[in-house]
């Protein structure tokens, strides 16, 4: 089936450009995306597979392809949703809808998972198990679509799970892996302190919530340097301190709007739980009244060890592909909604280097000017392809060896 699939693949290469041309110049930002998720389903229509659309908070489809053999079930998953920017390249299939555009490859991920889904279609009686196809809709923006499609329950039955994402740091042809923590966790926060206003010249009259407010983002300095594992990592950051008034005024209530980044579940609880323990202290010590609204975003992304090593071995040793080099890539410190399926599911999310040909430093995802070299496209189907056939050849039967000799 493996080299069935590849020679596929790389027939379909062309296609694949085209469906990522196509979906590049009509973005649409999360929860919005209904042409782009109609343009997927009508993908499918009449294929030899179960379609659901409309999973989870938004337009998510679940694409069920049954093998003709028994086996295991594993999800792929791509994302569609594109970003509220001004796109900026010359590119002559640029965004066509104003003020949106595809800046983070996910116009990418779904061609190329739309052309394997179908190869994977085509190829069902010598599959051993299941595939579920994840379309995911809104990845960019809170509470993002994962969260939804894991609750709805359609994956209750999915044994590990798989994703990719473009990544321009590194030439096409390049895999790259990471074990464990892998993507930052994200939570924000918002404090109002209430004082009581008053004459600047008599603040014995007064209650002061600036004073308290700069005591509060000196003291949240302590969290990262003084109760965070030093073998962890990371941030609290104060992005908003909302003070402005008069020269000779004490204002009567503040707020401030910060961000908290971290590698590990067991940070996100140190960070919230001490920022909940130093509001009760800026409390009594200056008398003022605090409501401190924290809320967890996307977890910290955790990539399990046995099925990030499973796939590293297995793409390093494939040799008639366009996989050039497999490395390891380092912890990164944006977030992704793929790490609630990785909270339920064992599986890996790993990367595809799409640095633009000619390139001395690519633009980054999220950058108007962001362009990806369109070889990787397919270099991930090939990637996921490879996961998928080493999945089928060796993984059973590992999991049947393991469950024996326990
Ligand atoms: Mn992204």
């Amino acid at each position: 089936m493996r080299e069935q699939l590849m020679r596929m693949l790389q027939e379909r290469k062309d296609e694949m450009i085209e469906i990522r041309r196509y979906l590049h110049q009509y973005p649409e930002i999360s929860f919005h995306e209904g042409n782009t998720a109609e343009y997927i389903a009508r993908f499918y229509e009449g294929k030899d597979a179960d379609i659901e659309c409309n999973v989870g908070n938004g337009y998510g489809i679940v694409v069920t392809i049954k093998g003709g053999k028994p086996g295991n079930t594993i999800a792929l998953r791509a994302d569609f949703d594109a970003l509220a920017i001004k796109e900026e390249t010359d590119l002559p299939f640029k965004s066509k809808n104003e003020g949106m555009m595809h800046a983070c490859g996910h116009d990418g991920h779904t061609a190329y998972l739309m052309v394997l889904a179908d190869c994977l279609i085509q190829l069902r009686s010598s599959l051993k198990g299941t595939i579920k196809i994840i379309h995911q809709h809104a990845e960019e923006t809170p509470p993002g679509g994962a969260k939804s499609i894991v609750e709805s329950g359609i994956l209750d039955d999915v044994d590990h799970i798989f994703g990719v994402h473009l990544m321009p740091n590194e030439p096409a042809g390049t895999v790259g892996h990471h074990s464990g923590y892998s993507m930052a966790g994200r939570s924000s926060f918002k404090l109002g302190i209430q004082g009581a206003g008053g004459h600047g010249s008599s603040p014995h009259l007064a209650n002061d919530p600036i004073v308290a407010g700069a005591h509060f983002i000196t003291a949240i300095q302590t969290i990262i340097s003084r109760r965070l594992n030093p073998f962890d990592a990371g941030v609290v950051t104060v992005g908003s301190f909302d003070g402005k008034g008069s020269r000779n005024v004490i204002k009567d209530r503040v707020e401030l709007e910060g961000d908290a980044r971290y590698m590990s579940v067991e940070a996100r609880e140190t960070i919230e739980s001490e920022m909940h323990r130093i509001v009760t202290g800026i409390e009594a010590e200056f008398g003022v009244k605090c409501d401190l609204a924290y809320e967890n975003d996307y977890p910290p992304l955790y990539n399990h060890p046995e099925i990030t090593e499973f796939v590293r071995a297995n793409l390093e040793r494939v040799d008639d592909t366009d996989i050039k080099q497999v490395i390891e890539f380092p912890k990164f410190s944006g977030s992704e909604d793929f790490a609630y399926y990785l909270e339920k599911i064992p599986g890996t999310f790993f990367f595809i280097g799409c640095k633009p040909k000619g390139v001395e430093k690519a633009y980054f995802n999220h950058h108007p000017k962001f362009e990806i070299d369109e070889d990787a496209l397919l270099v991930a189907a090939q990637a996921v392809g490879e996961v998928v056939c080493s999945y089928n050849e060796h993984y059973h039967v590992q999991l049947a060896e393991s469950v024996e000799s326990s």
